[in-house]
């Protein structure tokens, strides 16, 4: 990144923490907890503790950081190298991100570029480049309001399993946009803080469906009510449309005949397969299982796009395009160079697809989404300046000429 927009966005953190560090509040037990964060420029600075919210406000207000965190484990000695810390217990952590989601609009904005010749273009990144054949290629994803809302249902299916299969209280649970491209979910003061790496990892598995076979069952009694997989393996089975191959019958109870009599076991697993899939949770099982991370702080700005990671009161009703901008009230426009930029909405702004543009004026926030991103960098005042066609639509404006 060039200075200049290096120098932007951290002016951009510094002004959020220095007037929102109020947002920032403590977590229970907070003495117990390790925190880290990085500096612009800088790798990260673990191991440290704060006995109260206020220091490490002041902390966030002098340094200004590119990203703050928390562990979800609490320990007896936080400040202690990792395998002395005493490991007390631990929030268990759900992290959904909208790239894992593998969805079609993934084609239409995500980005790629050869390292070699500098070619660049929208879509998923080849094997090799069609214009240089070289073989080093970058990849850049992006989220649309297609991978967000998919990020917002999956986050609402893992709400179903840990209520329903788990009984975790709906007051248990916190639900936070990652201020990039997904949620995370916390659960609090449940009796699964307790559980160890593996337990953790039982849990990823169950959420994934990993394992889960028709053998397990006894098929013959599977019922839509029943609990847990059983019942959701039971209602696909149901749903699955009248007419649709290989099953003869449309009722639960021959369908589940045909399985056990008539159908082959290639027939049979590909039914399963998709009974699974549908399903299934696509969390980061690796996040799940760690007990020993820190997580970004909610109220915290995400270095990856200079957006808030937070709270979700209310999940139906968040916009995770517009409740997540630092410092809504910022208007002041910037001109920015813009390298690769899908078509994006924030703040109200539907900004893109941009290929390589000069002079692109955009509200601040969106600047430091972008400049965040890799995607632009401030155009500086004595640079040579031309046209730009019209891209920007919404509230923002772009300048002609400044020369
Ligand atoms: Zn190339
Ligand atoms: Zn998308």
């Amino acid at each position: 990144m060039d200075q200049a927009s290096a120098l932007m966005l951290q002016r951009y953190f510094r002004e959020y923490y220095f007037k929102r560090a109020d947002n920032i509040k403590a977590p229970s037990e907070i003495a117990s907890r390790e925190f880290g964060y990085f500096p612009f420029g800088g790798g990260m600075i673990r191991h440290l503790s704060f006995n109260e919210v206020g220091t490490l406000r002041a902390l966030l207000v002098r340094e200004a950081p590119a990203g703050v965190y928390c562990s979800n484990s609490l320990y007896q000695d936080p400040t202690a190298e990792m395998q002395k810390k005493e490991w007390i217990r631990a929030e268990p952590i759900f992290d959904i991100d909208a790239d894992a989601l593998k969805l079609p609009c993934k084609r239409a904005h995500d980005v790629w570029r050869c390292k070699d010749c500098g070619r660049s273009e929208f879509g998923i990144r080849p094997l090799t480049c069609p214009t240089c054949k070289g073989n080093k290629l970058l990849e850049f994803t992006w989220s649309c309001p297609t991978c967000l809302e998919g990020t917002k249902k999956e986050t609402f299916k893992l709400l179903e399993f840990l209520e329903q299969d788990f009984g975790i209280s709906s007051s248990e649970i916190s639900v936070y946009f990652s201020g990039n491209a997904g949620y995370h979910i916390q659960i609090s003061g449940s009796r699964l803080d307790r559980l160890d790496q593996h337990g953790r990892s039982e849990i990823a598995d169950y959420l994934t469906g990993t394992g889960v076979m028709l053998s397990n069952f006894e098929n013959s009694k599977l019922s839509p009510t029943d609990p847990g997989w059983r019942g959701r393996i039971a209602r696909y089975i149901r749903d699955i449309p009248v007419g649709t191959p290989p099953f003869k019958t449309n009722e639960l109870k021959k369908r589940v005949l045909e399985i056990e009599n008539d159908l082959k076991p290639a027939q049979i697993e590909e039914i399963l397969n998709s009974a699974v899939s549908s399903n299934a949770i696509r969390i980061d099982a690796m996040v799940t299982a760690d007990i020993h991370r820190i997580f970004r702080m909610p109220e915290t700005l995400n270095n990856k796009t200079g957006l808030v990671k937070k709270r979700c009161a209310n999940l139906s009703t968040f916009d995770p395009s517009v409740e997540p901008i630092a410092l809504p009230e910022e208007q002041d426009l910037v001109s920015l160079e813009v390298d690769m930029c899908p078509e994006i909405r924030l703040g109200g702004v539907k900004f893109g697809p941009i290929r390589h543009e000069l002079n692109v004026k955009v509200p601040i926030f969106l600047a430091v989404y972008l400049i965040a991103r890799n995607a632009a960098k401030i155009t500086l005042p004595n640079q040579s300046t031309v046209v730009s066609p019209a891209a920007l639509r919404g509230n923002s404006e772009k300048i002609s000429s400044t020369n």
